[in-house]
């Protein structure tokens, strides 16, 4: 049997909703968001509830979503090289037993303890193997487990089908009465064959599970995809013995028509890929250091009108899983935009946008929403409110309190 949260209250001076900075407010929880009410009208709408009052310079966040992060990669920090999408590559084929043995228990717990100290009460781990379930069964934070289908060779495809779908069925096996959700992911356009895609999707579709693809994320996949050539044409010509991509980009995109899905990276995605996203509604994850350490270049944030998340991607490819790290780098590396509009749209893409590109309830404060919260400390509350989001990117780099489900978890 589940245990009931007891009911409470939370004041803080301000409770930030997934949206817009509320002033004043409290709000009265046990596993799920019961009220949000002023202050001042506490005692006489919920008269027994015990209120804690968080205290100056304190915002109640949401607890902040990542949305993409690769766990079983967790034991990098110095073996991969970075600096080239392709060398980066090479060296995850060359090193990657030794990274997936030295990634224990251990270091993959210590990795979600990492994101839990920042504030974040849930995360989309891409599971290549399924190392990561355990961990992420014990972790208190909710996860979206995204089995990922990987497979170009015609040949190997059943085999790599039969292992995928039993990896999905095991995660299925414990997403009961944990926070575990099954979900899946299908690896590249140019390392999925379409028969193997069409096959995932329709699987996801059925199953009414999240969906999620990498999509443009180098130099490489744009060349190769459309061309059949630049730096992939040599490793698909040395690791596959093949010429010729297994995907359109346009195919790729049009088998995921009608089931709104989360399209990673995106760095070099065209105009006409951009506007299809938008019409099909699908979100976009934007992982600002993987792709400025694996030389991807930058999304261009002001051309998207797809909704969108932030996610650290794994230690595969960055050096940290605190989002907030992942906040000061977007804020710092669009520096086109404007900062303070830019930090609020920030704060949506770890919140109630995050939630929404991997269909949880959680990253809102709102009635009914389950009571996920990040506590942070300001040095001092600014006198615009305005300013809010700017500030806590800035002044902050971890959560002081957090709560899943009602629980007080750090
Ligand atoms: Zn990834």
């Amino acid at each position: 049997m589940e245990r009931r949260a007891k009911k409470r209250a939370l004041r803080a001076e301000y409770i930030y909703n997934g949206r817009e900075y509320m002033r004043d407010y409290a709000l009265v929880y046990g596993k799920k968001i019961e009220d949000i009410v002023k202050v001042d009208e506490l005692s006489t709408l919920h008269p027994s509830v015990e209120l804690e009052d968080l205290g100056n310079g304190s915002i109640l966040y949401p607890g902040f979503i990542n949305t993409h992060v690769h766990l079983e990669f967790s034991s990098n920090t110095t073996q991969l090289r970075y600096g080239d999408f392709l060398e980066w590559l090479y060296s995850v084929i060359e090193k990657r037993e030794r990274v997936l043995d030295e990634a224990t228990k251990e270091v993959m717990s210590k990795a979600c303890m990492q994101m839990l100290e920042s504030g974040v009460t849930g995360f989309g781990a891409i599971s290549s193997y399924g190392l990561e379930l355990e961990v992420c069964r014990q972790t208190p934070q909710r996860v979206t487990f995204f089995n990922e289908l990987i497979g170009s060779i015609p040949s190997a495809a059943d085999a790599l089908y039969a292992d995928f779908r039993d990896r999905v069925e095991r995660s299925f096996e414990c997403a009961h009465e944990e926070r575990i959700t099954p979900a899946i992911a299908v690896h590249a356009p140019y390392s999925v064959h379409p028969v193997l895609l069409k096959k995932a999707v329709s699987m996801a579709r059925e199953r009414g599970m999240p969906l999620s693809t990498h999509f443009m994320e180098s130099r490489y996949e744009r060349e190769w995809l459309d061309g059949a050539k630049g730096g992939f044409a040599g490793f698909f010509e040395k690791f596959f013995n093949t010429t010729v991509p297994v995907n359109s980009p346009g195919e790729f995109l049009r088998t995921f028509d009608g089931y709104p899905s989360l399209f990673v990276h995106c760095t070099h995605m065209n105009e006409q890929e951009m506007r299809h996203l938008e019409k099909e509604g699908h979100h976009i994850a934007h992982c600002p250091r993987s792709n400025r350490l694996l030389g991807c270049g930058r999304l261009p944030l002001e051309r998207i009108s797809s909704p969108l998340s932030l996610a650290t991607d794994g230690l595969s490819s960055n050096y940290s899983l605190n989002i907030f790290d992942e906040l000061k780098a977007a804020l710092m590396m669009h520096s086109g935009a404007d900062a303070v509009k830019l930090s609020e749209k920030l704060m949506r893409m770890v919140t109630s946008q995050a939630a929404s590109a991997i269909a949880s309830e959680a990253g809102v404060i709102e009635r009914g929403a389950p009571s996920d919260f990040a506590l942070v400390r300001l040095p001092s509350m600014p006198q615009e409110s305005e300013l809010l989001a700017l500030h806590t990117i800035l002044h902050v780099d971890r959560a002081e309190r957090v709560w899943i489900a009602g629980e007080e978890c750090l």
